[in-house]
């Protein structure tokens, strides 16, 4: 069928909205008309070639929409359902078996490669390839194929048109408190970086009853925000030094869990030195591959974790439907950061979100 999706043909190009041929579904698959699709920080990134996916592809992995038709029989996805989409996994492996899919072994192929495993794309411009699959969805399009392990049904009731970032940012941000670090009632976390994961990750730490929560950043109306949502305590970098608060916070001794989602090496450096002995440092933010950092190896001695976390260690089908539930109970308030935008205004949403001027855009689709 024909779509309209935004492919990304050049590193660091602007998104080109251009009609391409989709396939129809193959078994296993999944034909999803998109409501809503959000932009994540990690979307800019790879457009400008952080990490290489094959070009032309079709970006965008906060999908929401309603199913249209289902490839082979399938006893987890109906036509009609309305679904989030999520990363894709093989459900084979050993980490996939323990119920830990975003450490896939097959993770990068399945997410990054552009191809089915046979090497087909799912659509073409004229006679040339277009990948697809980013994310197990490629979702800036008015459809998509996506992988019956990247979808996860939802309640009808819900507001398609805001659920896509629970797909990647939400669940990453609420997920690292809430799985990874799994931070008990009581305990301190101090959260490095105010966009949509740490943002997410502050409404996480309200519901885990963490005290102090510390939400660190650059953009005041961001740290406002933060505080809004549940932080006790901000801190603006650039004007007070985040360790020295978290310690003075801390009675001097230092916080038990702290979350990097900057991906800057010498914010990294900050959330682990402001953890106590035996602290636990999340690591969600995306930085380039090569890039390095300096810690102080007698502070990791005593106990001291840092650990990267994928998806907030998600398994999207079981945790996607807690956040939209917590949504509704008002205790995850994440439509608070979204702004919506028409998805042919899709450059001005990614140059708003670079620029600091929106904190987590989401394109829809009325009108395609
Ligand atoms: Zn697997
Ligand atoms: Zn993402």
């Amino acid at each position: 069928m024909l779509i309209t999706a935004a492919l990304t043909e050049a590193a660091g190009a602007p998104f080109v909205l251009r009609e391409v041929e989709l396939d129809a579904p193959r078994p296993g698959e999944v034909l999803v008309r998109l409501v809503s699709a959000g932009i994540c920080h990690s979307d800019l990134i790879v457009r400008d070639r952080w990490f290489p996916v094959p070009l032309p592809i079709v970006l965008g992995h906060e999908g929401a929409g309603v199913v249209e038709e289902v490839g082979g029989d399938s006893a987890e996805v109906r036509v009609g359902d309305h679904v989030v989409l999520s990363f894709d996994s093989c459900g084979a492996c050993a980490r996939c078996r323990r119920g830990a899919p975003a450490y896939c072994a097959d993770f990068v192929a399945r997410n990054f490669s552009g191809v089915r495993g046979d090497g087909s794309t799912p659509m073409r411009s004229g006679s040339a390839a277009v990948h697809g699959f980013f994310f197990g969805q490629s979702s800036f399009a008015t459809h998509a194929l996506a992988p019956v392990r990247s979808v996860t049904p939802m309640p009808r009731d819900l507001p398609l048109e805001l659920l896509g970032p629970l797909g990647c940012g939400v669940q990453t941000g609420a997920g690292s408190v809430l799985n990874s670090l799994a931070c008990e009632p009581g305990s301190g976390i101090a959260v490095f970086g105010a966009g949509s994961v740490g943002c997410s990750a502050v409404m996480a730490a309200v519901i885990a009853g963490c005290d102090p929560i510390v939400a660190i950043g650059r953009n005041r109306a961001r740290l406002r925000l933060a505080e809004e949502l549940g932080a006790t305590h901000t801190v603006e970098l650039g004007r007070a030094e985040p360790v020295g608060r978290v310690r003075e916070l801390t009675g001097g001794r230092g916080i038990d869990y702290t979350l990097e989602a900057t991906g800057v090496p010498e914010i990294l450096r900050m959330a682990v030195d402001a953890l106590h002995s035996s602290g636990v440092c999340g690591v969600v933010g995306g930085a380039a591959p090569g890039t390095e950092v300096a810690l102080e190896m007698s502070g990791l001695m005593f106990g001291r974790q840092v650990r990267g976390i994928v998806e907030g260690d998600s398994i999207p089908q079981l945790f996607l439907p807690v956040l939209a539930d917590l949504h509704v109970r008002g205790r995850l308030p994440f439509d608070r950061m979204v702004s919506l935008y028409p998805f042919a205004e899709i450059n001005q949403a990614a140059r708003d979100s670079q620029r600091g001027g929106c904190l987590k855009p989401v394109l829809h689709f009325k009108g395609f």
